[in-house]
């Protein structure tokens, strides 16, 4: 058997393992319990139910991916994407916060930190005491990201930085941020510099929180940085490392945003196949109209070929294969059916869909970030050309 032959025979293995079974049936009860009565209050007034994190970090689903040494639960990226997904069935910004403080904090920190900083900062980030952010985007430099303005200027043992990033999630209620700033040459991809921010450090701050369409207990909010100096201790890496280090820790963050998409179109999906049985319109249930049942059709094959996309990559990254192409593939792919699901569960609810009495409005919100957050759907395909035709 070729090595491809051997990957996708592994690969397409259906059923979960014990610990996926293990954590879907603990964050279904969970959910059930301390997520789904507050749901829509908290996205009602978009509140970031930090009490949620903490109790997430004592279930060890605040670092998945980070070893047992460091304070984690030790798992791989099948386990993440199931944790993921299983939330985001639930309630989108949820998946979205755990993804951000898993993915990005903690797994930059995980793949290029030292063994000190990893030891001080990941066991407070795997069981929640801390909540991690991850500063990348600007106001003006969101998919040119090479091109950020936030400056990191060296002055003895210490680097001063001065500028603001955008979008951030977690940049008020984060304890620790991991942030991406200019020490070179703008544009240059060598020319930017990773360092680890404590809440605290005197020149820096949280700024203006947005007021988003969906995903609203996920908090996104601006980093500010006012001649705030950190020491070079706190550089993760080497300077000139911050952008390359920032794509890697991307192409695993993707997976998580295709788990979190499928998640929501799973959950825009349950919800519709449940509607379709009871809503009875011409003395029928709206299921057995052929109309309405190949709308299920179509949402269940994009669910299954989504999945089977996210659960490739999960594969490659477990093996520490690069796994650039098949991420993008897998966000790029989940995010846009996520988006068209939530829109057919919409239609399938008629009226009530537009109402926020059914859950098909939340869900139909919250999928629209997946084809923006981490790469928008444009840049997934310029990603996938790149390796295409590299
Ligand atoms: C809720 C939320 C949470 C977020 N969390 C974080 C976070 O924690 N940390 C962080 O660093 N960032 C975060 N982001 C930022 C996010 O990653 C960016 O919004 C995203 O990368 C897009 O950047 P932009 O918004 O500046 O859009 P732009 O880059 O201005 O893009 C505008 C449009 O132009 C298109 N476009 C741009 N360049 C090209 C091109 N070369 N070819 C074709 N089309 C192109 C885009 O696809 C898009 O349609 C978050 C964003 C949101 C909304």
């Amino acid at each position: 058997m070729s090595h491809t032959e051997t990957m996708i025979e592994e690969a397409v293995n259906f059923s979960l393992n014990e610990n996926q079974v293990m954590i879907a049936d603990m964050i279904r009860k969970f959910g059930e319990e301390h997520i789904r009565p507050h749901m829509m209050e908290w996205d009602e007034k978009q509140i970031f139910p930090l009490q949620c994190f903490k109790k997430l970090g004592e279930l060890g689903l605040m670092g998945v991916l980070v070893p047992a040494e460091y304070g984690g639960s030790g798992f791989g990226y099948f386990e993440y994407v199931t944790a993921i997904s299983e939330i985001a069935k639930i309630d989108g910004s949820i998946g979205l916060s755990m993804a951000a403080h898993n993915s990005l904090c903690s797994g930059h920190i995980l793949q290029f930190a030292s063994e000190e900083q990893k030891k001080k900062y990941l066991s407070k980030l795997a069981t929640a005491e801390w909540i991690g952010a991850w500063g990348l985007t600007e106001v003006n430099t969101g998919s040119d990201s090479a091109n950020m303005l936030t400056t990191g200027v060296k002055d003895g043992d210490h680097y001063i930085i001065n500028g603001s990033k955008n979008f951030i999630t977690h940049g008020v209620s984060g304890d620790v941020a991991v942030v991406i700033v200019r020490t070179g040459e703008k544009g240059d991809s060598r020319g930017m510099t990773s360092f680890i921010v404590e809440k605290g450090t005197p020149g820096f701050k949280g700024g203006r929180k947005e007021n988003k369409l969906g995903m609203r207990a996920s908090e996104t909010t601006e980093l500010i940085f006012e001649n705030c100096r950190v020491h070079k201790s706190q550089m993760i890496g080497k300077e000139g490392d911050g952008f390359v280090q920032a794509m890697k820790v991307l192409d695993g963050g993707r997976i998580s945003i295709a788990a979190l998409a499928l998640g929501i179109a799973k959950g825009a999906f349950d919800a519709s196949v449940k509607y379709s049985r009871e809503r009875q319109q011409f003395g029928k249930p709206i299921g057995e109209f052929q109309a309405i049942a190949f709308k299920l059709a179509d949402m269940a094959t994009k669910i299954e070929a989504a999945e089977l996309l996210t659960f490739q990559a999960a594969e490659l990254k477990n093996r520490g294969e690069k796994v650039t192409k098949q991420s993008a593939f897998a966000k790029y792919y989940a995010s846009e059916i996520s988006v068209q699901v939530a829109t057919d569960a919409v239609q399938i609810f008629g009226g009530y869909g537009y109402t926020k009495d059914f859950p098909a409005e939340k869900y139909f919100r919250d999928s629209k970030l997946c084809t923006i957050g981490e790469g928008t759907s444009e840049i997934q395909k310029l990603v996938i050309a790149r390796e295409i035709l590299k």
